[in-house]
């Protein structure tokens, strides 16, 4: 177990030094002057080194490890776009600055604005939210304000149990969570086996107080929904907006738009689709794209162009306000730039299918040996449920902690929760079939083997890690939060 830097400190090795910058002869109330040592841990400069490094390898990440998260997108994220995002033009630019002296800046954000605008086939974006469940936010608010402008009462929204977050009552993910937070009332819609929509169950849920349904497509079981020009046209019908959550975005890419599918709001994940690391949970960046008709509403300032010149456009005057400070994660708004303009449409096209060829290659290596519920073929995503597998009490979460073992990331498990024991698995576009083919053999392995010939060793994995398998009631019940 690596030390914490207390325990590494040595009074024999002073490692640092500090030095009084009062003047000498400055007049310091005895109160305010310090009487204890500061307390900071002596640790010479090559320990610190070794103490870091060591513990960054105790991380699982991309760039050590296959990174199998369902509905997470976790590609390899080009790293030179880490360099670009850290060149000083960019990097030493303050929000306050005169506008005339950031026009680079602003350019970057208007033209991945008319991007993002092409890939989605919206009309307008807004790049300010700082993550996809922001995003969600700002757009149901977006929409609630739309509402109220033109003076309709509709205050639910239709979630189907296939997206993200389920169960009304705990409000469980994010769509639940989001529509909640902007005040909605959360109607669910059980959706059929494959996570796809029926429409007569959603005819039943359609009522004049809907003011949206938010679709998560390809849905979280990896299928793409069939009826989407059909779901369109009721809930337009309905007088209803719909909400597209864009977190699955990598797997449509150049090949369908939501705006094109009858979507009139949604959001994008660029860290996801648009490659910037966020394991670990940031930063990200969320933006929302609407039709024309909903651009009075976006969150200010907006970025315009007049005469060659950008500026800032702070007067709109239905906007829902501000979303986050200044112009939102300016650093994930250039990275995703850079990934754009690199690979152009034709590029992000090729992602995409790529993308669900890999995805494809593995599920067909799965299927005659794992039960996968939505079938033989996917998108992007696919998920497993080995339930009838299970013999000696094993279950998901030991197959999950005994792939740490083998040296990999964990796959997302246990959800869409409509899955018996899931193990959701999107291997991304940026992964070698021998990646792949590895990763199936040892899934296989230790499912189809260990778990009949070693049931205790999957109960007791992770054996090999720096940490052995939490308590989860008690890291919940009595957390431990500080160093003592
Ligand atoms: C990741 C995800 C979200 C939430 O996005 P964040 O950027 O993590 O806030 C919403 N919906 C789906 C389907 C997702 O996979």
């Amino acid at each position: 177990m690596e030390k914490l830097l207390n325990e590494l400190s040595s009074e024999c090795q002073p490692a640092y030094g500090v030095e009084c910058d009062v003047a000498k002869n400055a007049q310091v109330p005895e109160n305010l002057k310090r009487s204890t040592p500061l307390g900071l841990p002596n640790i010479a400069e090559n320990d610190l080194l070794r103490h870091f490094t060591n513990l960054s390898r105790k991380n699982y990440a991309l760039s050590t490890v296959f990174y199998p998260l369902g509905s997470c997108t976790m590609k390899y994220n080009p790293l030179i776009n880490e360099r670009i995002a850290r060149n000083d033009a960019f990097n030493n630019v303050h929000p306050y600055q005169p506008i005339e002296t950031m026009q680079s800046v602003l350019e970057v954000m208007y033209e991945l604005e008319k991007d993002l605008c092409e890939v989605a086939g919206m009309d307008n974006f807004s790049l300010q939210q700082a993550a996809g469940a922001h995003g969600e936010f700002a757009g149901l608010l977006v929409i609630s304000k739309y509402f109220k402008s033109i003076k309709q009462k509709r205050r639910k929204i239709i979630v189907p149990d296939s997206a993200h977050g389920t169960n009304p009552a705990s409000a469980h993910g994010t769509n639940p969570a989001s529509a909640a937070f902007a005040g909605f009332e959360i109607v669910p819609l059980k959706s059929e086996l494959d996570g796809s929509i029926s429409l007569d169950k959603l005819k039943e849920v359609l009522t004049p107080e809907i003011a949206t349904m938010m679709l998560t497509v390809p849905n979280t079981l990896g299928v793409f929904e069939k009826s989407i020009t059909e779901i369109s046209k009721l809930v337009h019908d309905n007088g209803s907006l719909l909400y597209y959550d864009g977190a699955n975005l990598n797997a449509v890419m150049g090949i369908v738009r939501p705006g094109d599918m009858g979507f009139d709001v949604m959001h994008i994940n660029l860290h996801k689709t648009f490659s910037t690391p966020h394991g670990g949970g940031g930063p990200g960046s969320g933006p929302i794209g609407v039709k024309s008709f909903l651009e009075p509403f976006l969150p200010v300032p907006r970025v315009e162009k007049k005469k060659d010149k950008y500026m800032l456009n702070y007067k709109k005057s239905k906007n829902i306000g501000k979303v986050k400070a200044f112009f939102g994660n300016f650093p994930v708004i250039l990275k995703a730039s850079a990934y754009v303009k690199a690979l152009g449409g034709k590029g992000l096209k090729n992602v995409s299918e790529q993308a669900v060829l890999n995805a494809n290659y593995m599920l067909a290596k799965f299927k005659d040996k794992v039960n996968v519920p939505a079938g033989n073929r996917c998108m992007h995503e696919f998920v497993l449920s080995p339930k009838t597998l299970f013999k000696n009490d094993v279950r998901t979460i030991d197959i999950a902690k005994r792939l740490l073992d083998y040296g990999y990331y964990a796959p997302t498990i246990y959800f869409p929760l409509i899955v018996d024991e899931a193990i959701m698995i999107e291997p991304t576009e940026t992964e070698s079939k021998e990646t792949l083919d590895k990763f199936v053999n040892v899934v296989n392995k230790i499912i189809l083997e260990e778990s009949y010939q070693e049931p205790q060793k999957l109960k007791d994995a992770p054996i090999n890690t720096p940490v052995r398998r939490l308590n989860e009631v008690d890291a919940a019940r009595k957390p431990i939060l500080k160093w003592d």
